[in-house]
């Protein structure tokens, strides 16, 4: 099988790089770098079966040799992370909405199977307990900037699935949930590495609002191996699946038990979200999905747990990272 993977020098992109290589795949992937590295692949540059285009997706002449030479796309070039959404909504939702207009008129005319990646933003700031892929969306209003990722995203779903119903093509739809493990930087707003960066440091955890907003983290290979396997089931083509981790831990109770694996010193920093991100910003206060519809389409279940998640990450920033 031949794989394009648009953002593969991404975090999850490249650990997908990874997992296709491994079952055999060929892979193809297209990164601008603008938050990809090469780092993250610079371990697959001399495997024959990898190759790789510096260029952004909404080149269409790179794009339409690269999806014509391909026989599956999966699609993970996005703006990524809240922090860079609220300083950059222009690029933001451009990137997410033409990006994935390209991908999927490209794979209509080659009839390209493709692979949406979507995100748990989707359901806004529902309080259901845990989201189910037919639950109603609680959104803000557009003038509060954080909202534009959750629509730009949706936007992508809504093409997808009209894509599906008006062209036939094949496209599977996957809401992944707060993602963590190697590779991923704090950079971009993302808890986990900026928690364990800060423990590393012997810097204040800055933990924002009260600490009580609940998330539950995925190991990034539960993740991958989901995406790959949802990519070979029929029966998953123009579907929407949860996928994630579900359960649940408060913010505060992360940076305890960060401080507590990395025998840091570090104190804990209360940040008011008007001050991490800006005026007026609202967090979601829970956010667990339901992982039944994985779970029968692919026997999905995530296997490792938070603890098990906090060491490889702290493991890999003692070893890669500068800290
Ligand atoms: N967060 C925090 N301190 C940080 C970064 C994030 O308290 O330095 C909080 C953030 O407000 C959110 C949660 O941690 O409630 C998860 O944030 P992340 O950006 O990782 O993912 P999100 O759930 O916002 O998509």
């Amino acid at each position: 099988m031949k794989a394009l993977i648009t953002g593969g020098a991404g975090f999850i992109g490249s650990h997908l790089a990874d997992k296709l290589l491994s079952q055999g795949d060929e892979v193809y992937v297209i990164d601008d770098l603008s938050t990809g590295r090469l780092e993250n692949v610079a371990h697959l540059r001399q495997n024959s079966r990898f190759h790789l285009a510096v260029e952004s997706i909404l080149n269409e002449t790179v794009m339409d040799r690269l999806v014509s030479e391909c026989d599956v796309i999966y699609h993970l070039a996005a703006a990524v992370g809240v922090e860079l959404i609220v300083k950059s909504p222009v690029e933001t939702i451009q990137r997410n909405i033409l990006g994935t207009d390209v991908v999927l008129r490209l794979a209509a005319r080659y009839l390209r199977r493709v692979l949406i990646t979507s995100t748990s933003e989707i359901y806004g700031k529902s309080e259901a307990v845990p989201f189910r892929e037919e639950d109603d969306r609680v959104l803000g209003p557009t003038t509060k900037g954080r909202w534009s990722y959750s629509d730009s995203k949706a936007i992508d779903e809504f093409l997808a699935l009209a894509f599906y119903k008006e062209k036939n093509l094949q496209t599977i739809i996957v809401r992944l949930f707060n993602t963590v493990g190697p590779r991923q930087t704090g950079r971009y707003g993302m808890v986990i590495p900026r928690f364990v960066e800060q423990a590393l440091k012997s810097q204040p955890l800055t933990v924002y609002g009260d600490g009580r907003q609940i998330r539950c983290f995925t190991y990034v290979e539960d993740v991958v191996q989901a995406i790959a396997k949802l990519m070979k089931t029929d029966a998953a083509v123009g579907e929407v699946f949860n996928i994630g981790n579900d359960q649940g831990i408060s913010i505060e109770e992360l940076a305890q038990k960060i401080i507590s694996f990395t025998e840091s010193s570090s104190v804990i920093e209360r940040i008011p979200y008007d001050q991490a991100y800006e005026q007026g910003f609202e967090d979601m206060k829970i956010r667990v999905p339901d992982l039944g519809k994985a779970k029968q389409a692919i026997s999905y279940r995530p296997r490792f747990q938070l603890d098990d998640i906090l060491k490889r990450v702290i493991e890999h920033f003692r070893e890669n990272e500068a800290v």
